[in-house]
C-alpha cells in the first residue's frame, strides 16, 4: 500500500480574528497579511495535514481549520 501525502483545503473563518499575525509568522507561505483590512488572508488553500495542524494550533482564537 503507498502512503501518499494528502492535500487539505484550509477553512478560514475570522469573526474572531484577534490580529495578532501568528498564522503569518508560523506559516507565510500560507497566510498573508492584509494591511488595507488588517486581517491574514490565504496565498492558496490547499496545505498538507501536518501543516494544516501546526497552523491551526497556533490561531488563539479557532479561526484557522480543516475544511471536509
Ligand atoms: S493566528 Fe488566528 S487570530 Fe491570529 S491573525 Fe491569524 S487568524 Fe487571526
Amino acid at each position: 500500500m503507498s502512503h501518499t501525502e494528502t492535500s487539505k483545503e484550509i477553512g478560514l473563518d475570522l469573526a474572531h480574528c484577534s490580529c495578532c499575525q501568528g498564522c503569518v509568522e508560523i506559516n507565510p507561505d500560507i497566510f498573508e497579511w492584509d494591511d488595507n483590512n488588517d486581517m491574514p488572508h490565504l496565498l492558496k488553500d490547499k496545505a498538507t495535514e501536518e501543516e494544516l495542524q501546526e497552523i491551526m494550533a497556533c490561531c488563539p482564537k479557532d479561526c484557522i481549520y480543516l475544511l471536509e
